[in-house]
């Protein structure tokens, strides 16, 4: 997100570092009292200052690793009023701002690690807003798809030299076709899902819009089709008998029924 959106200052500032792992950054959305599922009510306000600076007043919480970053991307209204769509924007603050405060830590179900923050009339450069101002919520969602891709990651390798090393007395994890299905299954997943985050990062704000739009077209004559006429249609269509079914598996060995793409998978432990 910062390579593609952040000032050239900004990105030579910050990239390199973070990209080697020298200093960390976590993401402020989610705040007290407003849905977390609906950031158009995000409160925290980021105002623009004589000298082009921005000056960030509100509360976050839940911010994950907020005691260990080095840099936080804070979501703040840059414009409008809590329940507006537009006017929102992504800001980069250090976490050493005069301002800036961890006020406590919130436990989930056991696990530690987020925090509530205050943002308390933080100024940073005017150059710290990512990408344009009021027109930036598509980037939010896109770093939340980058941080859970890197998590399933991580948690793939875990999984992998796991079943390399558990062993059990008919030999390690890694040899038991089920296991081997859940790698398999994974990986897929991830496969599948890494090439949809450089797409979503490309689509400019202007797209979103559009998407948006055809979205509400689409719902609208979804809302037409479903009225008293256009159900009686589906109703009749529903009891005619449809015209072609797929054929019946034949049943493999023993009565089980074949799997289709089995030996294609290279899974086959050669006992059946
Ligand atoms: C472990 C953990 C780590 C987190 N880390 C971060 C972080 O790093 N940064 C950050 O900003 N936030 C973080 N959060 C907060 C997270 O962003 C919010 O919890 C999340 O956005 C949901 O918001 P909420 O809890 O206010 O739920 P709510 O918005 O109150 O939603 C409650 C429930 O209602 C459902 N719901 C809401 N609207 C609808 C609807 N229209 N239709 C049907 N169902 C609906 C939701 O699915 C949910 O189940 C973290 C949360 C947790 C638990």
């Amino acid at each position: 997100m910062l390579a593609r959106h952040a000032e050239s200052r900004v990105r030579e500032t910050y990239l390199e570092p973070l990209v080697a792992g020298r200093i960390r950054i976590c993401y402020a959305m989610a705040e007290a009292d407003v849905p977390g599922t609906d950031p158009f009510l995000t409160r925290t306000r980021a105002d623009r200052e004589a000298d082009g600076s921005w000056r960030i007043t509100g509360r976050k919480w839940f911010t994950s690793g907020a005691a260990s970053a080095d840099l936080v991307t804070v979501l703040a209204r840059t414009g409008g009023a809590p329940g507006n769509r537009e006017g929102l924007s992504l800001i980069l603050v250090p976490t050493d701002s005069p301002g800036f405060r961890i006020v406590r830590e919130l436990p989930v179900l056991g696990a530690a690690g987020q925090y509530e923050i205050e943002l308390g009339g933080v100024n940073v450069p005017g150059d710290h807003l990512i990408g344009e101002e009021g027109e930036v919520l598509t980037l939010g969602r896109t770093l939340r798809s980058l941080r859970w891709l890197g998590q399933a990651q991580r948690a793939f390798d875990l999984m992998c030299e796991r079943a390399a090393t558990r062993s059990g007395s008919r030999g390690p994890l890694a040899d038991h076709q089920l296991v081997q299905q859940h790698v398999f299954d994974a990986l897929l997943a991830l496969r599948t899902t890494r090439p949809l985050v450089p797409e979503a990062v490309a689509l400019p704000a202007w797209a979103g819009r559009r998407l948006r739009e055809r979205l509400r077209r689409r719902a609208a004559a979804r809302g037409r089709a479903s009225r008293p006429g256009a159900r009686r249609c589906r109703r009749a269509s529903a009891a005619r008998p449809p015209a072609w079914r797929p054929p019946r598996r034949r049943p493999g060995r023993k009565g089980r029924p074949r799997r289709p793409g089995w030996a294609a998978e290279g899974l086959s432990s050669g006992r059946r």
